[in-house]
């Protein structure tokens, strides 16, 4: 395997922004996609597998709940240099940095937030170091963009509740030992349920031929009358607000993340275009390839900045959802872009796996999608702005 050559775009000198921990997070980070990721992620992707051999190399970086605090496993880290390690990951591969959102926002993040002292003692030390794998269902077979329409519910039993229903497209699903889920009760209140392999009534299957997210396992989690113990509810939180509070967190993670991938295709771009010639020039010496490069690294600098000055809201707890739904959209967009015309700046070459590009385009398309797709982003901006919910 080659050595990797890449070099971080930083136009708009954003390092300058950052702290001397933050770089030596983000610099470690880096040069274990470089170590781990890179020479085997084309394989991955090939054979459909996710590298599960690398899970508890994750959890030694600290990747799992960067900023759950240190006494429950966590790195105690600020939001910055949760982003910049999502940032890295994705470089790898969106399905790495999606195990490791998965694993931080959406499974670590709730059981933090919302659960009892003995459930956070129990899990976030195991999620945190990568022996147990999380998963997060909400999405169902006819209620994604719409959760609060969700059907899977559960039943209070005296000694333990009954749940009943199913969830669609939940990552690592098939390989999950605790999932949170979130289903209704008898008052169609939202809660959330730990619930864990083995139990009876409870099955995790694959789904398979996906053309996105090759090296992500997805799955559904199917509940036929499971009996849940009543200590495996989520005590703090009530109401939709407990899963879109994960989402916000995750979709943060998002932001920043896909500006990895981004830069992945425009380093490849850059430095191919300088060495391939045609007509006996670089292609890089064209108009029409400098306008592709000048328009990556403009979109590439405005993301950057959108996703530090959002860290920095986060830090002090002044980030809204609107203004996490406005860079989640953005960035992922233009990640997708940049992917596409970087892809045709290789021409032919940039179809093959020896290049990432097309490997990173696929994978935007299931995040632009998922964690909301990108229309309802748009609408959660124009809901923000006009005051006037046009999507429900
Ligand atoms: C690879 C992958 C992994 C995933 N992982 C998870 C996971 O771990 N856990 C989980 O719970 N879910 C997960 N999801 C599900 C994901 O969050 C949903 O796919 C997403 O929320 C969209 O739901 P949907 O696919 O049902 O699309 P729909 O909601 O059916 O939307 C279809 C189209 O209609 C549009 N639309 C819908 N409503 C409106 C409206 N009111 N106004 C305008 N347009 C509208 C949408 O924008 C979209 O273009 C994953 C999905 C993928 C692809």
């Amino acid at each position: 395997m080659p050595e990797v050559q890449y070099i971080h775009p930083d136009y708009f000198q954003v390092d300058e922004l950052l702290s001397d921990e933050h770089i030596l997070i983000r610099d470690s980070v880096r040069d274990w996609v470089n170590r781990r990721v890179k020479p085997i992620i084309n394989e991955a992707c090939q054979k459909h597998e996710f590298p599960l051999h690398l899970t508890k190399e994750l959890g030694e970086i600290g990747a799992f709940g960067p900023y759950i605090p240190e006494k429950y496993g966590g790195a105690g880290l600020d939001q910055i240099s949760y982003g910049l390690i999502m940032q890295e990951l994705e470089r790898g591969d969106s399905a790495i940095r999606s195990a490791a959102s998965v694993q931080s926002s959406l499974v670590m993040y709730p059981i933090y937030k919302y659960g009892s002292e003995e459930q956070r003692r129990k899990y976030l030390p195991l999620l945190a170091s990568g022996e147990k794998i999380g998963a997060f269902g909400l999405t169902e077979p006819n209620h994604g963009s719409d959760p609060g329409s969700m059907q899977t519910k559960f039943e209070d039993k005296g000694d333990h509740y009954l749940l009943n229903g199913a969830k669609m497209w939940i990552t690592n699903s098939p390989i999950a030992d605790v999932c949170v889920v979130w289903a209704k009760d008898e008052d169609k209140i939202v809660r959330g349920l730990l619930l864990e392999k083995g139990m009876q009534g409870f099955t995790a299957p694959e789904t398979l031929n996906k053309w996105s997210l090759r090296a992500s396992v997805t799955g559904e989690l199917v509940f036929d009358n499971v009996k849940v113990p009543k200590e495996n509810i989520l005590p703090g939180v009530k109401g939709l607000k407990g899963p879109l509070s994960c989402l916000n967190s995750a979709r943060y993670g998002i932001a920043w993340g896909v500006i990895g991938a981004a830069c992945d295709c425009y380093d490849t771009a850059l430095r191919y275009s300088l060495e391939r010639k045609q007509f006996s020039r670089p292609i890089a010496s064209f108009q029409l390839t400098q306008k592709k490069l000048s328009e990556m690294i403009t979109e590439i600098s405005k993301a950057q900045l959108l996703a530090w000055r959002l860290g920095t809201l986060r830090n002090n707890d002044k980030a809204t959802a609107a203004q996490i739904s406005m860079a989640k959209r953005n960035n992922v967009e233009i990640a997708l872009k940049i992917a596409r015309d970087s892809r045709q700046i290789l021409g032919a070459m940039g179809i093959t796996g020896d290049f990432p590009m097309m490997r990173h385009m696929m994978n935007l398309e299931s995040v632009i999608t998922y964690e909301g797709t990108h229309d309802i982003h748009l609408l959660i901006t124009g809901m923000d702005i006009t005051g006037i919910n046009a999507f429900a």
